[in-house]
């Protein structure tokens, strides 16, 4: 039985300062049974967070977190992977051309495979939202408590599966009014700490688990989601 579930969490394969391995290490200690790698734009840390999960007993839900824009904000999204075309090539070409902000060549390559938004610049929150659904993915809006208010109610009418309504520092008001909006229009919720590091300067982000989805709510989260549970 899984009971305590962290699935947002940043390895050194992006900004983290801990591998995939330190991290599977940091969850076992913590009784954390199942967490998700949520590195920014790419998922090069999945792999060995799943062999290091193997070993010590920690079961894996491969994801990314990837950055869109909305008038100018920033917005994260998180994708749950269903199946492994996250590792296609196309997939992984695209990430490393959102690294090196190469949108003109990015936007060459998804115009064979979604419908684009805009002709320049980064991706947008629905240009975003069709990506990942495109390789594979259920795709959940990150910390919406930190969009700003001018922003928030155009970003929750496009088709995301879910949001991240706990997050890390979040009053339990505001988790249970994004709960209810997850529930209510979308079809699941999620939690996310955010780790990046134990000393960590940015008060966003806290400690892995300090934020987690119990028994029922993992269940239902991998239900709805469709995402794969690798253990
Ligand atoms: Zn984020
Ligand atoms: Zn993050």
């Amino acid at each position: 039985m899984l009971s305590k579930g962290d699935f947002h969490i940043h390895s050194n394969a992006s900004d983290g300062k801990y591998s995939p391995t330190e991290i599977v290490v940091l969850s076992k200690i913590n009784i954390i049974d199942v967490i998700s790698i949520t590195d920014h734009n790419t998922t090069d840390g999945i792999t060995e967070a799943i062999e290091a999960g193997r070993n010590y007993g920690v079961s894996v839900v491969p994801a990314i977190e990837l950055s869109t824009k909305f008038n100018n904000e920033s917005v994260h999204l998180l994708g749950y992977f269903k199946n492994c075309f996250y590792q296609v090539d196309t997939f992984q070409e695209i990430l490393k051309l959102i690294k090196s902000h190469k949108y003109k060549e990015i936007r060459k390559i998804l115009e064979n495979y979604i419908n684009l938004e805009h002709k320049e610049g980064k991706l947008s929150v629905i240009e975003g939202i069709n990506l990942l659904k495109c390789f594979g993915a259920s795709v959940v809006l990150a910390h919406p408590m930190h969009i700003s208010n001018k922003n928030i109610h155009q970003v929750l009418s496009f088709p995301f599966d879910g949001i991240e309504a706990k997050y890390s520092n979040t009053d339990f008001k505001t988790s249970l009014y994004f709960m209810h909006i997850a529930l209510s229009k979308f079809s699941f919720y999620t939690a996310g700490s955010d780790f990046h590091s134990i000393n960590n300067k940015n008060s966003k982000h806290s400690f892995l688990g300090t934020v987690y989805l119990n028994n029922s709510e993992i269940e239902h989260f991998l239900k709805n989601s469709g995402a794969m549970l690798l253990n």
